[in-house]
């Protein structure tokens, strides 16, 4: 296996990803591209299409300008800071509720909620339903929160046309930053196509109604509901557009959410089982846990390499620092796996071998006693020839990137506190 000589993917990270002759892929590139681009320029064509719709909204007698579809997470923190105090917008937060909550999750989207002050439009699907269609989707392509992805993706869609919202403000555009598909002069933005694509893995609600292993499940209609796009015809009479923010600031993460800590009182989790970063990803429960441990059993990398790698590519991470993360985190079995094992009515022996099929043969051999092994771990690269000429100096600041943050002190409200103890002992949270 080819592993990029700066960070830790390797040649088989999905979506695809490029390697130039230094054996620098296009995700590394791409970050170090980012200097380049005049950000007061990006700036001020927000700016301007912020200011055009605010004017439409407003001829229009329209209580919302924008839709900002949010988890709770650090970056619908930031989304909504950028939106309602730094633009004066006012914005309509739109989720979908997954139903894999965390407390954490469900205490971080209140804060949201709180701190800026902004209405919140939440779809629920029933459990049932979920329990459905994350059965199918495991059984389907090894995803057991294609649900998640597919409601997110939609449901703020159906939300727009609904109250005839023109404008979608999205927080990163995910694919540039770790792999590098989009250049940002590209300036991208939301379509059908790209989230049928990548978000959907190619499935369509209708498509899903004639699917054998769906039919198998009993899925109907009724348990799809929040994932029918709007009619071609529909989009159109509302103008809709969607924007994603890191077209338009210098985004980082990492700044970013501590600026929400220290600013809006955003929390982050204490310890983690597959990955060092405590503050990505937290409102749903198998996102870092089983959601990624599939990942590697597919792919023979999960969330330690991703983050491990943005860690690089902002300098604040050795490539050594790395793959020592990558190493202890990537095969961890989730501690969330016996929740999920349970919600969906499966051993874990059945849950294994259905990815069996899957395991993607560049990373994965099978020995002759029946165990799964990775053919060439990035451990084996540590000393790859190139390393030391593609590597960036480190910045001075490289605060914490492994520590814990110190737990919280900020005041938790009464209703929460009564909420958890409420569902201490649930599996699921469904608010
Ligand atoms: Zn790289």
């Amino acid at each position: 296996m080819e592993y990029c000589k700066r960070c830790c993917y390797p040649a088989n990270t999905k979506p695809d990803i490029i390697f130039d002759e230094k054996g620098v892929c296009s995700g590394c590139r791409l970050i170090e591209s980012r200097p380049t681009i005049d950000w007061n320029e990006r700036g001020r064509w927000l700016k301007d299409l912020i200011e055009e719709h605010k004017a439409k909204a407003r001829e229009a007698g329209k209580i919302y300008d924008c839709i900002i579809p949010v988890s709770g997470g650090k970056d619908s923190h930031y989304q909504a800071y950028l939106m309602k105090e730094v633009y004066g917008m006012n914005p309509l937060l739109v989720t979908y509720n997954h139903v894999f909550n965390t407390k954490l999750g469900i205490r971080n989207l209140t804060n949201l909620v709180k701190s800026f002050n902004c209405d919140l439009l939440r779809f629920t699907t029933n459990p049932e339903s979920v329990r459905k269609v994350s059965r199918w989707a495991l059984k389907r392509m090894g995803d057991v929160t294609w649900h998640y992805h597919a409601g997110i993706m939609t449901f703020p869609i159906q939300a727009a046309v609904r109250y005839k919202i023109p404008l979608m403000v999205w927080g990163e555009e995910g694919f540039s930053e770790l792999v590098g598909m989009y250049n940002q002069d590209d300036m991208v933005e939301f379509t059908k196509k790209k989230r049928q694509e990548h978000s959907m893995r190619g499935f369509e609600p209708e498509d899903i109604l004639h699917d054998d292993l769906a039919l198998q499940e009993g899925i109907t209609a009724r348990d799809l509901a929040a994932f029918f796009y709007p009619s071609d015809e529909e989009i159109e009479a509302v103008g809709l557009r969607g924007i994603y923010l890191s077209n338009y600031v210098n985004w980082n993460a990492r700044k970013q959410t501590e600026l929400m800590i220290e600013k809006f009182g955003f929390e982050t989790a204490q310890k983690r089982d597959r990955t060092f970063n405590l503050y990505d990803k937290l409102d749903d429960l198998h996102a870092n846990g089983v959601h990624d441990y599939l990942k590697y059993l597919k792919f023979g990398y999960g969330r330690a390499t991703d983050d491990a790698s943005t860690e690089i590519r902002h300098r604040r991470m050795t490539r050594e620092e790395g793959i020592a993360m990558v190493t202890a985190y990537d095969p961890v079995r989730p501690k969330d796996l016996d929740v999920y094992l349970r919600f969906v009515g499966m051993s874990e022996e059945e849950f294994v071998g259905m990815l069996d099929p899957l395991r993607d043969p560049q990373i994965w051999e099978r020995g002759a006693d029946g165990q799964w092994r990775t053919k060439d771990h990035i451990g084996n690269h540590l000393r790859d020839p190139g390393v030391h000429e593609v590597r960036l100096p480190l910045v001075s600041d490289r605060k914490g990137f492994m520590r814990s943050q110190p737990k919280r002190t900020y005041p938790r409200d009464d209703h929460i506190e009564e909420f958890e103890s409420l569902n201490a002992q649930k599996e699921y949270v469904v608010l």
